[in-house]
């Protein structure tokens, strides 16, 4: 696509995007379309894990993503849009990995444990949750990703991300010679143990047969324990003679804003507190003048605190700082009324919207042309995934 580093990002198909996916998310994705090669995926099938509703259309659902995503700014000639069940290498290559990931991985993954919690009504005992990170996982290493754009909560599984790379790259990026320079560097190392390095791996050496670098891992782990302080230096060695194979990729954290929705609570199709991209001009009128403001100012005479109203919330997002002064003075004082205070927001809202709904017209009255984004990305994306499987099945000898 482009000579940038590549950066990954996902979001799932849950319904009609809103404003809190738009500064959640879509803002920075069309910042960084320019800066780096971006792919960008609707994971459908991860969705599937945990809700799997067969009345929902949701081939339907997607295009109207995908329209929501181009209506924010998001331009197809930058950045790879594409659906991740249409690009089944990454569920071959899923499986692959998941040969060589170790359970306790996944059981430990923070995401796992919160969602079992969260959601303890729902079954989510199922292989295809437990192994979601994993999926999540091969989604970024498909495009052996640099960078992965993620919010807070996620931080923790590119952590996760980071150590299947490794692990594979330890597996199976063995160079030729390994053992031998591995002697060498213990013998530098000048410690009274080398000796029982070198007898240790001389007896791996002797052995003469094709175990795995992860059992050369383990018998040198075994002489390090007698010499902690060499440890580290050796490591480093060994992780310096592992070949790249996959990337492990960093998390840009960029700061997004949680928008509140219009029950007060964080704005999710769940909780049905949205407003969304595409709603017309009524509706946010609607919407907003429900909004619930501070409780404690119950007449219009009384007065109010700013800190207290989920509307003042959406002012710090939407308004200037001569209405937002306009409005605290107005709330403290009792000089205006809540739905004074909520109309220049409504406004700003539909200002807003009206561009985005704008850009959404095109694809809205041709179906067509939104199908064509699609398919040309996933085709697009095909063609780095199908490289990336075939490198690795070569990597892994099963590339007959
Ligand atoms: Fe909220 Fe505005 Fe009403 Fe104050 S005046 S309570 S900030 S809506």
């Amino acid at each position: 696509m482009n000579s940038h580093p590549k950066l990954f990002s996902a979001m799932r198909p849950n319904g009609p995007l809103h404003i809190g996916h738009y500064f959640g998310a879509l803002q920075n994705w069309r910042k960084f379309q320019y800066e780096y090669d971006s792919y960008f995926m609707l994971a459908d099938i991860s969705s599937l894990t945990n809700q799997y509703d067969p009345e929902l259309n949701l081939a339907e659902l997607m295009e109207n993503v995908v329209i929501d995503w181009l209506a924010s700014g998001i331009d197809p000639s930058q950045a790879t849009i594409f659906i991740q069940s249409r690009v089944p290498e990454h569920f071959e290559l899923a499986y692959l990995l998941a040969a060589v990931t170790p359970l306790s991985w996944l059981e430990r993954v923070p995401s796992y444990k919160e969602k079992i919690e969260e959601l303890e009504h729902t079954d989510l005992s199922t292989y295809g949750f437990l192994g979601l990170p994993l999926l999540q996982a091969t989604d970024i290493l498909t495009y052996n990703s640099k960078f992965v754009l993620v919010n807070e909560e996620q931080l923790a599984n590119i952590e996760f991300v980071r150590e299947v790379a490794r692990r594979f790259n330890h597996l199976f990026g063995r160079e030729e010679g390994f053992e031998e320079k591995a002697l060498l560097s213990i013998k530098k190392l000048g410690s009274k143990k080398a000796e029982i390095y070198e007898q240790l791996l001389m007896q791996y050496q002797q052995e003469g047969n094709e175990e795995s670098l992860e059992r050369a891992r383990f018998l040198l782990q075994d002489a390090l324990n007698l010499a902690h302080g060499d440890r580290e230096r050796l490591f480093a060695f060994l992780e310096n003679k592992s070949k790249v194979i996959f990337n492990e990729p960093q998390a840009i954290f960029e700061k997004s804003t949680t928008i509140i929705g219009v029950d007060g609570q964080k704005m999710s199709n769940k909780a049905n507190n949205c407003i969304h991209l595409r709603d017309n001009k009524e509706d946010v009128s609607k919407k907003i003048r429900l909004m619930p403001t501070d409780p404690a100012r119950i007449r219009r005479t009384d007065k109010g605190n700013p800190e207290c109203c989920p509307v003042w919330k959406l002012h710090q997002v939407y308004s200037s700082e001569e209405v937002r002064e306009w409005a605290e003075m107005g709330c403290l004082s009792a000089g205006i009324g809540c739905l004074d205070c909520k109309q220049p927001l409504i406004d700003a809202i539909n200002t807003q919207l009206a561009e985005l709904k704008e850009k959404a017209r095109p694809y809205e009255e041709d179906p067509t042309l939104v199908k064509r984004v699609i398919a040309d990305g996933c085709n697009r994306a095909r063609d780095v995934a199908s490289d990336t499987l075939k490198e690795i099945k070569q990597t892994m000898n099963i590339n007959y």
